[in-house]
């Protein structure tokens, strides 16, 4: 890399690290270099090498870097940390492990993902050299009709919608762990599962994060007997920092599981009760909260199906680039704005320019992102001309270089770019409503990202939902988990017979935004990733790729970066964290007319990723978020 760009790159970092800590925090040195050596590849284990019989006897610090050798876990959350390395020290493998963590996540992050939810894991096959994705998005039931989501002729009130059963997808997880287990794991459902039972039984601590997202539920938990039951105390508030919470029902949820397969979830009491909780929420008596019925079969659940699919892939400078395709549009517009981005020479440009190139290719990745991507099995996305690299550079123009955007862009014309047969263009026609989603979805603290690798080499990089911070609200009784309310991802028109890809049809998948990342270079391993954050996980994993691969930020300061999110809004305008508003390249930006609203998030936070990176001496710094989420959980299988 040039000393010209080096310069560049410490000044980014200088100033990235400086609005990103706190003012009680001490600043790292910056990294500088080649991607990927920096601070991080120095930080400690993370606390997770000690014995290997007990792990959980006594609990190590928060780390959010460690390095090491072996396998490596990075999640929100210290016990999903150390589920997934206990699991790789008696010998399982990635995807082993990254269910383990999911397992205990559902019992200490029960807010954010679950057995009521879905997911989509990417998973590169050291053996094969290959990745694949497991979609296990939650589907919407086969009785369900768009019209469900219109009363008098309009849309039901989207916050109406997100506390009901109406917005109950079909969850996928349970049905996503086991398909993922019996094709890739070495091991069955029922020894990853007993670390999370022990840690719903026996109990946790509430920490900061707990207490802060059933308070933000704490309305609707009141209004709902089972949420009531399970989430808050006698005096029915949120249960205090500190105070052990327990949850022998979910506990009894995953024995069941654990012996009798998928099936004891898809069939039997699980499933009669998930049905029974949408069709009748047990709303306390005497309130007032609307929740509306939905309309879910057993029939539903003893159908669902997890898909494995290929991944999507483009290559990047030398780098190549695994995601996730449709049901979720994550891996198609970090790729297309990947090839937009291709063609500056980001290296010899200040951090002002490549931010102002980063939100222009962003821009208009989201524009073709809102017309044309839904269910594939639904929908014929030209998702062929939409990773064209012919296609990028025939669009790359419409990034003024000079100026900041002040409306929407219109999708483009991926159809002349296909270079499959072409899709029929009735189904493929650009949204004429629809594209904006009626919530600010730059994201609450909902959903997870779970990063692991193994020493063989796998990776997993899972991305795990109930879609919003504590799903529909609903605790399925007796059962101890929430339930999802992804098929609010649907697009509702105001106009119900507004054509768009991703409007509710029966057994139809909701797009996702979720991007779990993996890549490569030279056919080896380099970095895994992902973030949690609505639609701002697209940005958050598109941002992070262009820190660590043109500004040769070391993976976690391009992890803490603070970040700022161009999602095609009317006005042009972006979302920025707190912490970068008061940057200089925010500044800069302005002098640019770019405008920033505050990420009307939770601290003004953008999203919570984890990631892993995969060193040339094989090694492997795993990373988690410092600040984020009160931060995140780093930790490898052994000493360097
Ligand atoms: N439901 C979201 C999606 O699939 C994920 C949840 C979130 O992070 O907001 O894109």
């Amino acid at each position: 890399m040039a000393q010209r760009s080096k310069n560049h790159l410490a000044m980014f970092g200088l100033l990235v690290l400086c609005a990103a800590c706190s003012p009680n925090e001490k600043l790292a040195p910056v990294g500088r270099g080649e991607p990927g050596q920096g601070d991080a590849d120095a930080a400690p284990d993370g606390g997770g090498t000690g014995a290997a019989d007990d792990l959980f006897a006594e609990l190590p610090g928060l780390a959010p870097t460690a390095t090491g050798r072996g396998g490596a876990a990075a999640t929100v959350d210290l016990r999903g940390t150390l589920a997934a390395i206990e699991v790789l020290k008696k010998g399982g493998n990635a995807v082993d492990a990254a269910v383990a963590a999911a397992g205990v996540l559902g019992a200490t992050d029960p807010f954010s993902c679950g057995i009521g939810g879905g997911g989509f894991m990417l998973v590169y096959l050291a053996a094969d050299n290959k990745v694949v994705a497991i979609d296990h998005r939650e589907t919407a039931p086969s009785r369900l009709e768009a019209s469900a989501f219109y009363e008098n002729g309009a849309p039901i009130a989207f916050d109406e919608l997100v506390t009901s059963g109406l917005s109950v997808g079909v969850p996928g997880t349970v049905r996503g762990w086991s398909e993922a287990l019996r094709r890739y794991g070495t091991l069955g459902l029922k020894d990853v599962l007993q670390r999370a039972i022990q840690v719903a039984e026996a109990g946790f601590e509430v920490d900061a994060t707990f207490f802060e997202q059933t308070g933000r539920n704490l309305a609707r938990f009141q209004a709902i007997t089972s949420s009531k039951e399970l989430f808050l105390g006698p005096d029915g508030e949120a249960r205090p920092v500190g105070a052990v919470f327990k949850n022998p029902d979910l506990a009894r949820t995953y024995r069941l599981i654990a012996e009798g397969g998928d099936k004891a979830f898809y069939e039997g009491e699980i499933a009669a009760a998930i049905v029974a909780a949408v069709l009748e929420p047990p709303i306390e008596p005497g309130s007032t909260l609307d929740v509306r019925p939905g309309v879910i079969a057993l029939s539903d659940l003893q159908d669902y199906e997890a898909r494995v699919r290929p991944a999507i892939s483009t290559t990047y400078r030398g780098y190549t680039v695994h995601g996730v395709g449709l049901p979720s549009s994550g891996g198609i517009t970090v790729a297309e704005a990947l090839n937009l981005l291709e063609g500056f020479d980001l290296e010899t440009l200040t951090p002002v320019e490549v931010l102002h190139r980063y939100l222009g290719a962003s821009r208009l990745a989201f524009a073709d992102r809102g017309a044309f991507l839904g269910d594939p099995e639904f929908v014929e996305a030209p998702v062929a001309g939409l990773l064209s690299k012919d296609y990028a550079d025939a669009r790359r123009d419409l990034i003024d270089l000079a100026e900041a955007p002040t409306s929407a862009a219109a999708p483009g014309d991926p159809f002349a770019f296909q270079t499959d047969p072409s899709p029929s263009p009735r189904r493929g026609q650009p949204a004429r409503n629809g594209s904006a989603r009626p919530k600010n979805d730059a994201s609450d603290n909902e959903t997870t990202h779970i990063t692991v690798s193994d020493a063989a080499g796998n990776i997993v990089s899972y991305t795990c939902t109930i879609e919003s911070e504590g799903g529909n609200g609903v605790v399925v009784p007796g059962h101890g988990f929430l339930l999802n309310n992804e098929l609010t991802d649907f697009n509702i028109p105001s106009d119900p017979a507004a054509p768009h890809p991703n409007v509710v049809e029966p057994g139809k998948r909701p797009r996702s935004s979720m991007s779990p990342t993996i890549v490569l270079k030279d056919g080896k391993p380099e970095i895994a990733l992902a973030s949690p954050g609505g639609s701002t996980i697209i940005t958050t994993v598109l941002q992070i790729l262009v820190g660590y691969i043109d500004l040769g930020l070391p993976i976690d300061k391009a992890l803490a970066a603070p970040r700022i999110s161009q999602r095609n809004a009317g006005d042009g305008s972006s979302d920025a964290e707190t912490a970068f508003l008061g940057a200089l390249e925010a500044e800069g930006l302005r002098a640019l007319g770019h405008v920033f609203s505050d990420a009307n998030t939770t601290g003004g936070e953008i999203g919570a990723a984890t990631a892993l990176r995969f060193h040339g001496d094989g090694t492997v710094t795993a990373v988690a978020e410092p600040v984020r989420r009160h931060g995140g959980s780093a930790m490898v299988e052994r000493a360097p």
